[in-house]
């Protein structure tokens, strides 16, 4: 399996895995990790940033739309 690290390009390792119910049925997780522990630091932060401003975007979006709604409903 080809898997990348996104900042040095080095193959990436199984990291944890772990079980997870979705459903009926018990899905099998694999998080992969850079082999570069201070690169896959980077990496992690990077992902949680971006989760951040994903949170951040989506929290105005469903406010945008609350004022939407609203201004629908008083008119
Ligand atoms: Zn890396």
């Amino acid at each position: 399996m080809n898997n990348p690290c996104v900042r040095c390009s080095k193959q990436r390792i199984d990291g944890k895995t772990w079980k997870e119910k979705v459903g009926i049925s018990i899905v099998t997780y694999t998080m992969t990790i850079c082999p570069d522990s201070t690169c896959q630091k980077l990496v992690d932060k990077a992902i949680a940033e971006r989760q951040e401003k994903n949170d951040l975007i989506s929290k105005k979006k469903i406010a945008a739309k609350l004022e939407r709604e609203r201004a629908v409903a008083v008119s």
